[in-house]
This record gives C-alpha cells, structure tokens and sequence, in this order.
C-alpha cells in the first residue's frame, strides 16, 4: 500500500545527519570504548523525590486518562510561571500541557500554518524542525545566519524571507549554537512578524540555562503575546526527558483550538507524570539552577581550556548544554574533523553540517559527560586539531596528535 507524500518526504530525502552518531553507537556496540560528545541528554537521571512523588500519584489512582488540556494544577503552576518569568499576565486558558516540547512544536505548527504555507526557522537548528514543519504539510523555508554575528538572524535577512510566509520559528538559547538571543535580535524579530503579519512560534526549552546575558521571552514585548506560541518542557530544566511533559503558551483562542487538536491526537499527557511536574516546578529556582550547574561549570572549564589555543574557534557559549567549535583553521567540514576524531581519537561529536548550512565548518559538543572526564575530552579534541592544523601546513606529515594522558 501506498503511504502518503506526508509521511514518505518528512525527512526531505537527505540523510538526517546523525551518521557520526550511529557510527559511533556501533562502535560502542561493539565493545569500543567511545567518548560520546553528540546527544543533548543530562548526565544524571530525573531526581529521586521527583520520581517518589509520581510512583505515590499513580499508587494513589491517577492513572486513568487524564484531562486533555492537562490537569487545572499544572496548566495553573506553568501560568504562574511563564507570568513570574516574563511579566506577561497569563492564566490556565493560555497553557496547553502536551507531551514534551516536541509534540508542542508540532502542534503550535498545526495552529498556525496550513497545507502549503511557508514555515520559517533560523539556520542552524535543532534537527526536528524542518521534519516537524513538513508533518503539518507546510514548506520548511530556512532563514541563513552566519558564524561571525554569533548565528544571530539579521533583520535584513528576515524581511525578505517573512515575505509570504506564515510563521517563523526561533530558538533561544539555542541548540546547536549555544547562542542567546540579544535583546536587540528580538526586538528585530517581534518587528519583522508583526510588519509581515506572521506567528511566532518561540521554542524556549533550555530557558534554564543561561551562562551569560538575560533570557527573554519574545512573547512579552509590545504586542507580541497575540501572535506568539511559545513552546517550553521538562526535559531539561528538570533533566526530566523520558518523562514527555511540555506545553505551548499562547492566545486564548488558540489554546481553545489546540485542545481540539490534542483531543484527536494525544488525548494528553499521564496524570501521574503531570502530578510529578508540579512537584518538580514547585521546587522553585535553586532546584533549577543545581540542574544547570553542570553545564555552567564545564562551559566554564571549557573557555579556560580553549583560550590556551587558536585552531579552534568557540562561538560564545551563552547557554544552552552545547559548544559550538569553528574547525575551518584545520579542517575542510565539521563532518570531515567529526568522522576523523571519532576514528583516531574515540571521541564522537555532531557535526555541524547535521545542523544546516550555516554551522558548516563548525562541530557541536554535547557538555553531557562528568567534569574531569569532559575537560579532559576537549583537551584531545584541541590537540587533535593541532594536528590536523599542522598536518594541513606539512609541519607533521603523519598528522599526529599530542597524547594526553588519562584524567585521574
Ligand atoms: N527544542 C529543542 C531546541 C531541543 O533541543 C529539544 C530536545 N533536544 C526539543 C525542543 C524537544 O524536547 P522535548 O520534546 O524533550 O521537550
């Protein structure tokens, strides 16, 4: 039997980019001992009091089907939230619980566009997207950005691609870029849909993790929060991403249509995992702060060690659980180094092609392994840059890399 156009060309008939990936998963397969850089996936596990109190809600019954929208108790926890955070006033009739921010991008995309509508999202991105727009049966339309503006969209850039398009999809702080939105970016962005009449779909997952200037949500600057669905989750603010619990913030109307939409689909997120949600968010800040301050320290140990050379070049790592490294000094292509460093070094990194055109040249490195043994990692990856470096100008015919020694 046939399958539909939809579902046959979601990945657009390239490769997914994750070859580096899967490559390097063999290996582990296989019994290699492989340093494994790719994934955005917290190196500990959900909170034991967090997994406590959704065992006792499912013991105590909270297992049939749960309300669609979400309990009122979490719709209410993420309002005050989003309200605290951003100052625009919002209450339970602005949040749809969904399962995860994936199923939210999806669903935002389904609200705002139609067959055939051009969907835009900034270049590079997290590799869903243009799969996520093409599942609404919308057209992906990517908007460039460039190494050296710090993969910051320019205004001008956006004014000729918001030209009939329908909506424009952002992410700050980003992955794979690491890369937080200026204020200034934003208010070009707010500007351009407003002017060109398109929704903002505002993907806000790692608002978190924010090593350096501010996180702002685009929905509240002036008259934004009419035509902006943002999209926010537990995976990693809570290093919560098995449990599938996220939402989308947006217009009354729209939630209203929303919760049609996640009636046919999802019909919901388990109440037990909803229950556990207000037990984690109700732990306040500090308890989000100690989930980040992994990734702050070693993004900190990180420019310590990456200041010491210039082959490699880090774009500033502003937030988010990912370095960005320009590899252009010795390198061709970050798959080129990627493929390279996992076969002569064991180490596994994403490469920046898998993220789109614009991150050409550049490697991803998930900061997603134990302090020591992630300082230590880098350490290799930058001698064996040197290497690649020296071996491009003749000065080590054999390319061989400084040997480190074991973290202790
Ligand atoms: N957006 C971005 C930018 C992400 O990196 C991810 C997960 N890696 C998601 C959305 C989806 O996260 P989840 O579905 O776990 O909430």
């Amino acid at each position: 039997m046939q399958l539909s156009k939809r579902i046959t060309s979601l990945t657009g008939g390239v490769s997914d980019g994750w070859d580096v990936f899967y490559r390097a998963r063999a290996m582990v397969a296989a019994g290699e001992k492989v340093t494994e850089l790719t994934i955005g996936e917290h190196d500990i596990r959900t909170a034991a009091p967090i997994l406590k109190e959704m065992h006792e809600q499912a013991m105590s019954g909270h297992t049939g089907y749960a309300m669609v929208p979400g309990t009122d108790t979490l719709r209410d926890t993420v309002a005050k939230r989003v309200q605290d955070r951003t100052g625009v006033p919002t209450t339970r009739a602005n949040v749809l619980i969904t399962p995860g921010g994936q199923a939210a991008l999806f669903a935002a995309h389904a609200a705002a566009c139609d067959p055939g509508d051009t969907a835009l999202y900034i270049d590079p991105y997290y590799a869903t997207y243009p799969g996520t727009i093409r599942g609404v049966s919308a057209i992906p339309q990517a908007v460039q950005t460039r190494a050296e503006d710090a993969f910051q969209p320019r205004k001008a850039d956006l004014e000729t691609a918001a030209k009939g398009a329908r909506s424009l999809l952002i992410n700050t702080p980003n992955n794979p870029t690491g890369v937080v939105y200026a204020h200034q970016t934003l208010k070009d962005i707010a500007g351009v849909v407003s002017d060109k009449n398109l929704w903002l779909i505002s993907d806000e997952v790692y608002d978190t993790q924010v090593w350096e200037g501010e996180h702002i949500s685009p929905r509240s600057l002036p008259g934004m929060a009419d035509r902006t669905l943002v999209v926010g989750s537990m995976s990693k603010s809570h290093a919560m991403t098995g449990s599938r619990c996220g939402w989308i913030i947006g217009p009354e109307a729209a939630i209203d249509k929303l919760i049609t939409l996640a009636t046919h689909t999802t019909y919901g997120v388990p109440g037990y995992i909803q229950d556990a949600s207000v037990f984690a968010l109700d732990q306040g800040t500090d308890f989000e702060t100690d989930i980040a301050a992994p990734f702050r320290r070693r993004r900190d140990a990180a420019r310590k060690i990456l200041a010491g050379q210039n082959v490699l070049g880090l774009i500033p790592a502003q937030g988010a659980m990912y370095l960005m490294l320009d590899i252009r000094a010795c390198a061709e292509s970050g798959e080129g180094f990627a493929n390279a460093l996992l076969d002569h070094e064991k180490i596994a990194v994403m490469p920046g092609e898998s993220f789109g055109q614009s991150a050409a040249g550049h490697i991803r490195v998930a900061m997603t392994i134990e302090d020591n043994a992630f300082a230590h990692a880098l350490r290799r990856i930058s001698a064996f840059a040197d290497g690649q470096a020296a071996r491009r100008k003749g000065a080590h015919p054999n390319g061989a890399p400084q040997i480190i020694s074991e973290p202790k």
